[in-house]
């Protein structure tokens, strides 16, 4: 059984293992190659989008509407001028951004490989302002573009196929592939099964995510009230769907203590 899925799940032979992230520096698994993610990423996020009730310019909530594309907008020209002046504009290879805002009660965010972002409804109550957007979002992306989602789907992958497939690539229309995708990106989950982030991976998105938002022109001072709202949601008998994959507690906060002034050096008000 293990050896057919094996078969089935190997499309062809690179030979890929770790490889250093060229803005953190981290040595990260990448079984599953960014590109194969990127691709796998437009299917989910189109049926995604088919699937839920996305708000428009027209509905009522344009103002809000408004404001995530104002954000994300803010947060990925930030994000393309840091990586150009750093020589690492191929980084964001394949990036097409998208941002919507998306009809639910799920206080949950994310953003898949490729740049595509999804707001829920839900969140805009805990996030209560346009800079409070800004940190999840900047955080949801900070994930992507670090390329977490790759790291997380490999350790997946290894952990349970062992090390015969370590430097193999997988056939991205696989569909056991497909449900460690679900796994790592919770809104299309098709289990139950959730795979959070690791603290390294917390700790990386909320250091990038607020220097984008602060190069963005959102107070990074916003992050910590934030947060803080969003844990003592996740006290109450609702938790926050973003809970689950992104553990927040006492020590993030304590952590986040130390990045906020770090990021406030990057901070650019806006003028108007
Ligand atoms: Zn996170």
């Amino acid at each position: 059984m293990k050896k057919l899925l094996l078969g089935s799940l190997i499309g062809a032979f690179v030979l890929t293992g770790c490889s250093r992230n060229a803005i953190t520096g981290r040595n990260q698994l990448n079984i599953v190659s960014e590109s194969q993610l990127q691709e796998m990423a437009v299917t989910q996020y189109r049926q995604f989008l088919a699937e839920n009730n996305v708000v428009t310019a027209n509905s009522s909530m344009s103002k809000e509407y408004a404001m995530v594309q104002r954000v994300g907008k803010r947060i990925a020209n930030a994000i393309t001028q840091y990586y150009t002046q750093q020589g690492l504009g191929k980084e964001l290879q394949g990036y097409k951004w998208e941002f919507n805002l998306v009809q639910g009660k799920d206080v949950n965010a994310f953003c898949m490989p490729g740049g595509k972002v999804v707001i829920y409804t839900g969140l805009l109550p805990v996030a209560q302002n346009e800079a409070g957007v800004a940190v999840v979002m900047g955080h949801e992306i900070a994930h992507a573009i670090l390329q977490h989602g790759s790291e997380r789907m490999s350790r997946a992958v290894a952990a349970q196929y062992g090390g015969q497939i370590a430097g193999a690539v997988i056939g991205s229309q696989n569909q056991a592939l497909g449900n460690i995708f679900g796994a790592v990106y919770a809104p299309v989950a098709t289990t139950t099964m959730i795979l959070p982030n690791s603290r390294a991976q917390e700790s990386e998105a909320d250091r990038y995510g607020l220097r984008f938002a602060a190069l963005a022109g959102y107070n990074p001072q916003e992050a910590i009230p934030f947060w803080t709202r969003m844990a003592q949601a996740g006290g109450s008998s609702n938790v926050p769907t973003i809970l689950r994959s992104h553990p927040t507690n006492e020590q993030r906060i304590r952590d986040l203590q130390k990045i906020v002034p770090e990021a406030m050096k990057y901070y650019r008000p806006m003028s108007n």
